[in-house]
């Protein structure tokens, strides 16, 4: 791979214009990091696009003169994905973010990658419309970091992932040249499916620029329960047993009591410092005081100690705040320390065992982490807090995460639920996916051949492909 000479630089301003291009430090500082705990690394140079061609022709010149190019949209990612670990030129798409038509009745959105997911749901509901996986990052995350994370969030236990919304992707690959995959139908037989491709592929194998996104109607009416516990175990309970016998919420997220601490401290809140189920139900009024009976009935049994209904649009935009602040209330509370973010996923059944696995490893190295997710989904956040200036600690959060992965992978589960490999979950690749990871790399190789989109990803040893 190359280095960002003088003249690469000329030739970008010419492509995208010089009020486009950017070297100067504060600019290529900003976007060396990430959300996670890796150590920042800056790009050479920065360039905003503004149209599809822009980037076609910027990724066509990397390519011949085998630069990295990296794509950044929201820089909300948890695992190192959009950090240009070793520089070149940072693909910055977050001002390609105009919604290109709103088809309404086909329930579809075409749109450039840069729009923030908050904003796009913002028009939308005013169709009666909207795209509903709700990453914690709402207000931050883009289209299409979302895509080529996979994001999901809160409703994914109702409403899917990432993945299944997206019917079409316009794409620039390595070499430059534009492919749009994928149709406006709502399924498709026809040929290997690309869209799933890109989708999760993390600007390793293409640049997204432009996005077409299947919807949904905004439901009738959204109720919203909180319920605590006394022990972890009865909350999981509720989970499993809810889950397997029909109950259908719109998303049901776990807290332990350590998090919900944090929480009310940082958010002013006052709920019980207890293991603690966030649900919320979409549907019509009928349908809601069903399932919140049974979900009543099902908390009841496993001795909830509090069930409590937010019975107005204030009140359950504050319990949300509650869970989507979950990530930055604890990183308030800890300046100065690193938080390691772990993302498994593992099978319904195993949930409640994974969360008692994890306290334990807590226990055992006597580190703080803290536990919270999308129980749904069987989908745990973790976040172990070290002191780096403790001799041993990051050491000691690192094998802690790792362990948890380990144990996620031994029960059937994955390595990252939502927030992707990046350069945090790379060394799990091989264990999760065995042979399948070579035709991965193969992938990666007849794609992107000078391994010159987001190096240093995904691939357990990558420097390229
Ligand atoms: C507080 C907090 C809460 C979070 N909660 C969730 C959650 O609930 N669910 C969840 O899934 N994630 C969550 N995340 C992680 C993160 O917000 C998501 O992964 C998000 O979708 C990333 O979007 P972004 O726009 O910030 O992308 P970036 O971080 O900028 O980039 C993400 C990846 O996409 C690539 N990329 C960006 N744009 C393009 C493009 N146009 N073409 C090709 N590749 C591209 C980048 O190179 C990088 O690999 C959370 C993060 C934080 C900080």
């Amino acid at each position: 791979m190359n280095s960002v000479t003088e003249a690469d630089v000329a030739k970008l301003i010419e492509i995208a214009g010089e009020e486009n291009v950017s070297t100067r430090t504060a600019d290529l500082d900003a976007h060396s990091i990430d959300e996670s705990w890796f150590p920042p690394h800056p790009a050479d140079v920065i360039v905003w696009p503004s149209s599809t061609e822009q980037v076609a022709a910027i990724v066509g010149y990397a390519n011949q003169r085998k630069l990295p190019v990296v794509a950044w949209s929201g820089g909300s990612s948890l695992e190192g994905n959009p950090v240009p670990v070793v520089g070149g030129i940072l693909l910055a798409m977050y001002r390609m973010k105009a919604i290109l038509d709103i088809r309404e009745q086909d329930l579809q959105v075409v749109v450039q990658p840069g729009i923030i997911y908050d904003d796009l749901n913002t028009a939308l509901g005013k169709k009666g419309l909207f795209f509903p996986p709700a990453p914690g990052s709402a207000d931050v995350a883009t289209i299409g970091g979302m895509v080529a994370n996979n994001s999901s969030g809160m409703r994914a236990v109702k409403y899917g992932v990432t993945r299944h919304y997206v019917l079409k992707l316009k794409v620039v690959l390595a070499d430059g040249s534009v492919i749009t995959v994928g149709s406006n139908a709502k399924k498709s037989a026809s040929g290997y499916d690309l869209v799933s491709l890109f989708v999760g592929s993390e600007g390793t194998l293409g640049i997204v620029t432009e996005v077409t996104l299947r919807l949904m109607g905004l439901p009738e009416q959204t109720a919203a329960v909180v319920a605590s516990f006394e022990a972890m175990e009865d909350a999981t309970g509720v989970v499993y047993d809810a889950i397997s016998g029909g109950l259908d919420p719109s998303a049901i997220e776990i807290l332990d009591e350590t998090t919900i601490a944090v929480t009310n401290q940082r958010q002013g809140l006052a709920l019980r410092e207890e293991p603690t189920l966030f649900v919320e139900f979409h549907g019509n009024e009928a349908a809601i005081e069903e399932q919140l009976e049974f979900l009543r009935e099902l908390c009841e049994d496993h001795g909830c100690l509090a069930f409590d209904q937010a019975t107005n649009t204030e009140a359950r935009n504050k319990l949300w705040v509650a869970r989507k602040e979950a990530h930055d209330s604890i990183k308030e509370s800890h300046p100065g320390k690193t938080m390691i973010s772990g993302d498994v996923c593992v099978p319904m059944s195993c949930f409640g065992e994974m969360v008692h696995f994890v306290h334990q490893v807590s226990e055992r190295t006597g580190l703080i982490i803290y536990v919270f997710g999308h129980a749904g989904d069987g989908n745990l956040h973790t976040e172990a807090i070290v002191d780096r200036q403790v001799e041993g600690e990051y050491e000691l959060g690192l094998a802690a995460t790792d362990e948890i992965v380990n144990h996620a992978l031994e029960v059937g589960g994955t390595a990252s639920g939502e927030h992707g490999v990046g350069l945090g979950k790379r060394q799990f690749m091989l264990t999760e996916h065995g042979d399948s990871l070579a035709v991965m790399r193969i992938i990666k190789q007849t794609l992107d051949p000078n391994g010159i989109l987001n190096p240093g990803k995904i691939f357990p040893d990558s420097l390229g492909a």
